[in-house]
């Protein structure tokens, strides 16, 4: 067993000893995610937040928009993905981890693959409309020239919580709407 300092940080990360690291450094990030997730819920956009991650270090963010924007391309995702782009310099976006509390749709999932994100770490699944798994597997898919390592269940509790109690709220304020 050689000697931990010796072994680079990200290395260490990865070997099976360090499986407690690895959540911790993996929630880290997510929980910026939630951040974002959480001011979208205070605008009244549906609670999805992003943030892309590359050496450690966050270089994008995003939260859902579409209401507000009235534009349906306005994800957490494809936000994040813009401004890494133009923190980089370019639209390749090798060596960057993207952290989303919902799995992303087909557009964001397509808009990842052309901007070869390497890694994608989901919260909680979406069985309706997600495409890294659910109902298609674009982010991950031997047809396409990028494949995007998948994993998932990341902080997945908080991530779900989020969305119920959104649409909650929401459900209640329309029943009381049509009491009056
Ligand atoms: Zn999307």
């Amino acid at each position: 067993m050689p000697n931990m300092h010796e072994i680079p940080y990200k290395k260490r990360l990865n070997s099976e000893k360090n499986c407690d690291n690895i959540e911790r450094y993996m929630n880290r990030f997510m929980n910026e995610a939630l951040k974002e997730a959480q001011s979208a819920y205070e605008l009244g956009e549906v609670p999805i937040g992003a943030v892309i991650e590359k050496d450690g270090q966050i270089i994008a963010r995003g939260h859902n928009m579409t209401e507000t924007w009235k534009d349906p391309t306005a994800h957490a995702e494809m936000i994040a993905l813009r401004e890494a782009s133009r923190v980089l310099g370019g639209w390749r976006l090798p060596g960057c981890n993207m952290y989303v509390t919902i799995e992303p749709c087909s557009m964001c999932a397509g808009a990842m693959v052309w901007s070869r994100i390497e890694n994608l770490y989901i919260g909680a699944m979406d069985e309706k409309a997600g495409a890294c798994g659910s109902v298609f597997n674009i982010a991950c898919n031997d047809r396409l020239n990028h494949r995007i390592h998948i994993e998932t269940g990341i902080m997945e509790e908080e991530c779900k919580n989020i969305m119920k109690q959104f649409f909650r709220q929401l459900r209640n304020r329309k029943n009381n709407k049509s009491e009056e």
